[in-house]
């Protein structure tokens, strides 16, 4: 039998932590397989999509393919189908072939909820701030919407956390950063989630939560950035609160995109000894 095929496309794609850790679990399963990154960019998708992800699946090379920034919300427009949980969130992470058809998936917020289990969090009932609105922070509000937590979405552009409010629900309340009311609603929350692109190498300086905002020990704080100490989980640090980054998170989303592929759970610790064994390559 033929190798299996995967890919992630994105553009830049090159950082991507997804061929190490899926290589490494497709190898420890004993799946004959390559998993590798494809750089697309945004005025190529739709191309790119008709050449390799082809009409068929049974016609095409790939068995399945991740989609990272910026393709997430603008790939559900060349697919034949998509999740509900995708639907929901309006970003595809994950693609699967099925009968022929390419189906959208978004794995994001089950890999968030999995790492919030393994970090020892029960979000059920508890007040959480998430800040940012972008696709992460939309799985992500939409995965602890379903946990019955009560969310305060903290959003630069308030419109786009109104509508993600709209969809979800009373249990999401949306806000501007700089609301006076993000400073109770920071100081009485179980959980502080930036699901914003503060923090990353090119805004490495940057945390979503004011200076002048203090952190109560007590609350736990997620940030969805990984293979870095960003300033926010530095501060909550000194605060003496809990921190995790996301390498968890990501993880798990890859581990639910290898089971819907595969059919079978990957190795997690084999993805994330490959993980944390690229990102010392890469940094
Ligand atoms: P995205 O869709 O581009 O959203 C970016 C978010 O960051 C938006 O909420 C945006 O606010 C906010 N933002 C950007 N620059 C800002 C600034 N200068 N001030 C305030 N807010 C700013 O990106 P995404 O896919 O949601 O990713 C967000 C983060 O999550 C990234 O760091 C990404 O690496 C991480 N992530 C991690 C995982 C994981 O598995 N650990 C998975 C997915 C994503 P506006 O809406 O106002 O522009």
């Amino acid at each position: 039998m033929c190798p299996k095929h995967f890919a992630v496309i994105g553009d830049p794609v090159e950082h991507s932590l997804s061929p190490a850790m899926h290589n490494a679990a497709l190898q420890a399963a004993g799946i004959r397989a390559r998993y590798e990154a494809i750089r697309v960019s945004a005025g190529d998708l739709g191309a790119w999509v008709d050449s390799e992800g082809a009409v068929g699946g049974h016609r095409s090379p790939l068995h399945g393919f991740n989609v990272t920034i910026p393709h997430k919300e603008t790939i559900g427009g060349y697919l034949h189908e998509i999740a509900q949980g995708a639907a929901a969130v309006g970003a595809v992470n994950t693609v699967t072939f099925r009968d022929g058809r390419l189906v959208g998936h978004n794995t994001d917020g089950v890999g968030f909820l999995e790492s919030l289990s393994a970090f020892g969090l029960d979000v059920a009932g508890q007040s959480v701030v998430v800040f940012g609105a972008g696709g992460a922070g939309r799985a992500v509000v939409h995965a602890l919407a379903t946990c019955g937590a009560s969310i305060t979405l903290v959003n630069r552009n308030l419109d786009k956390a109104r509508k993600v409010a709209q969809r979800v629900g009373d249990g999401v309340r949306p806000m501007a950063p700089l609301d006076a009311a993000l400073l109770p609603a920071v100081a009485g929350a179980y959980l502080l989630v930036n699901a914003t692109s503060l923090g990353m190498k090119h805004q490495a300086d940057s945390s979503p939560v004011p200076d002048h905002i203090d952190l109560a020990a007590r609350t736990a704080v997620v940030d969805l950035v990984y293979g870095r100490r960003t300033p926010f989980l530095r501060r909550a640090e000194l605060c003496g609160c809990r921190t995790m980054d996301g390498l968890e998170m990501l993880i798990r989303q890859g581990a639910a995109a290898f089971r819907l592929w595969n059919g079978v759970d990957p190795d997690l610790d084999v993805m994330r000894e490959a993980c944390r064994k690229r990102l010392a390559e890469v940094s």
